[in-house]
């Protein structure tokens, strides 16, 4: 058995694929859920116990459980292996180095960045880094958050992580494709942060990844500075903070988006530790999707200027193309999250997150500010504009109850509020999808297929019988190669030597169907049944031929035939 085959076979799918995407609902052995890989509205993801395999019949992801935490995860097929095994304490060989050159590099920039942030953290720890606990002491950080968010220092010089890491023997092109080193015109190294606050930033197991640095010097140009893109850091798919904040947004049911590191220390602190923030960029779509496998209701808390209210209409739009529900909380007098906190307290922080308003409430009011309210055209215009954000919710009756509410905010007339609804129910109607259903006529392949793939001993008896089927298809081709050059065999390894068209007809076949109670008998059943079929059909092609050459004359060809046809009973 090879090393991935030792891991998987300790491993379930279900238990594994659970821990990412929670509420799965079972169907006797297939668990069904929403697909954690594209945006819908109702689950065409399905985790099959028995296969130890996943299929979406709504965007084809597919795959075992390796392919689920490299997709995931956006891990190399190795981390998806060590991690896996790491998690449920199944020892690897020590030989078991091997790798590829890109999960070789990535593990090299990791370390570099375990590196970093513990020289950082010294930093700040340092007599030297007297000023900063300084000046965080006055941004109302406690000491209790700089050791939680690992806040560090870095120092003005230049010079002193480089000389860390080539101590540390890393060639200067690792050094530059850290993101942590730059290079200069004349091929000289340099540290990128100088004389910054540090925040580290991690994926969502808590691995450090990239920084963000804000200026300490008023002068400097660049108020923050943040890592560049390297084979370990997409900002576009990265949430500052979620790593921490995953595990309260499961438990609460919530999520809270605020704009910056610093508020989102803020928020930490006043107890809304479920709060995650963009890294310095606009939201993605990927971010939303790491973000919604813990909780489908986000609370928006960008900056009340106008930058962020801008950022926050953009956001709403993305957030209900992804089905999140969203909330937005208006802190009054311009406070940003972080501001609000320390002028107000944490109870009353926390009491604005506990009444805030669904988002077109908020939307209706920027509308207003916007368009000339008293004329029946302007309070049109303001609907239109509000449209595309109603369109995004879910449930048509809260559809139409929202619909209702914002009419009357607005004093628009209900009556054109209905009347786009019915059209927008009618273009949706017209795109639902179907779900690819087996064959009921292959009953008989089906049953075959699943005892062939779940019990071996039968399998042993009867292949051969399999073998002398005059046309057995390409999947039971594939299936004979396999046993014959001793290979193992189930349903992923079967799935896996198949071009897609057959690869989607066995999933058909034997995906929804339970194999746990057939026995040898049944197989013999089935193989005679096939048997008999293959022979039907041949008979009839037999008396189709003979029926042909008798018309046409061609009497000596039909005599043969006909020879053929009493053989064959
Ligand atoms: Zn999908």
């Amino acid at each position: 058995m090879d090393l991935a085959q030792h891991v998987k076979s300790q491993l379930d799918i279900v238990r594994v694929i659970s821990d990412y995407v929670p509420r799965l609902r079972r169907f006797g052995n297939r668990y069904s859920c929403l697909c954690p890989f594209h945006n819908e509205k109702t689950p065409s993801f399905s985790i099959y116990a028995d296969h130890q395999f996943y299929k979406c019949f709504g965007c084809d992801a597919k795959g075992d459980v390796f392919n689920f935490v490299m997709n995931i995860e956006r891990v190399t097929f190795w981390e998806a292996l060590k991690k896996l095994a790491e998690q449920n304490g199944i020892e690897l060989p020590k030989q078991s180095t091997a790798a590829d050159d890109k999960t070789k590099t990535r593990a090299v920039l990791r370390e570099m960045h375990e590196i970093a942030l513990e020289h950082f953290r010294a930093n700040l720890a340092d007599p030297n880094g007297a000023q900063t606990r300084a000046y965080l002491k006055e941004r109302g950080v406690t000491q209790q958050s700089a050791q939680l968010f690992q806040l560090g220092l870095a120092d003005p010089s230049g010079r002193t992580l480089l000389r860390l890491l080539e101590q540390r023997h890393f060639k200067p092109e690792q050094l530059v494709e850290s993101g942590l080193i730059g290079r200069n015109e004349n091929g000289g190294l340099y540290d990128r942060f100088r004389n910054r606050l540090m925040f580290p930033i991690h994926d969502e197991s808590g691995k450090a990844i990239a920084f963000g640095g804000r200026a300490l010097d008023p002068e400097d140009k660049a108020k923050y500075l943040n890592s560049p893109e390297t084979e370990i850091y997409k900002k576009s798919h990265v949430l500052y903070n979620l790593n921490r904040a995953r595990q309260p947004a499961g438990q609460l049911d919530r999520i809270v988006m605020v704009e910056g590191y610093m508020d989102a220390i803020g928020a930490t602190q006043a107890g809304v530790a479920e709060v995650v923030a963009p890294c310095g960029t606009a939201l993605t779509t990927e971010q939303i999707r790491a973000l919604k496998r813990h909780s489908q209701n986000l609370y928006l808390n960008f900056d009340p200027d106008s930058a962020g209210a801008k950022a926050a209409e953009r956001s709403i739009k993305l957030l209900l193309d992804e089905n999140v529900r969203v909330r937005v909380v208006e802190l009054p007098g311009g406070l940003d999250p972080d501001e609000y906190c320390k002028e107000h307290g944490p109870e009353a922080y926390r009491e604005r997150i506990a009444k805030a308003k669904p988002y077109f409430y908020w939307l209706a009011d920027r509308a207003r500010e916007r368009f000339n309210m008293r004329d029946p055209q302007g309070r049109n215009d303001v609907f239109k504009f509000l449209l595309p954000a109603i369109q995004g919710l879910n449930d048509k009756i809260e559809r139409v109850s929202v619909a209702n509410d914002l009419a009357s905010y607005l004093g628009v007339e209900s009556g054109l509020v209905l009347e786009h609804f019915r059209k927008m129910a009618a273009d949706r109607a017209a795109e639902r999808k179907v779900v690819p259903q087996a064959d009921p006529a292959k009953a008989t392949d089906q049953r075959l297929l699943l005892l062939l793939l779940n019990n071996e001993e039968a399998r042993e008896q009867l292949i051969d019988g399999l073998r002398d089927l005059p046309d057995n298809g390409p999947i039971f081709a594939t299936l004979i190669a396999m046993h014959d050059a001793k290979d193992a065999i189930d349903f992923n390894s079967l799935h896996e030597r198949l071009d897609k068209p057959e690869q989607d007809r066995l999933a058909a076949i034997v995906l929804e169907a339970d194999g746990s109670g057939l026995t040898l008998e049944d197989g013999v059943a089935c193989i005679d049944a096939l048997r008999r079929t293959a022979k039907e059909s041949a008979r009839r092609e037999l008396k189709a031929q003979i029926k042909a050459a008798e018309r046409e004359g061609r009497m000596q060809e039909a005599i043969q035939l006909v020879g053929r046809l009493a053989e064959l009973a």
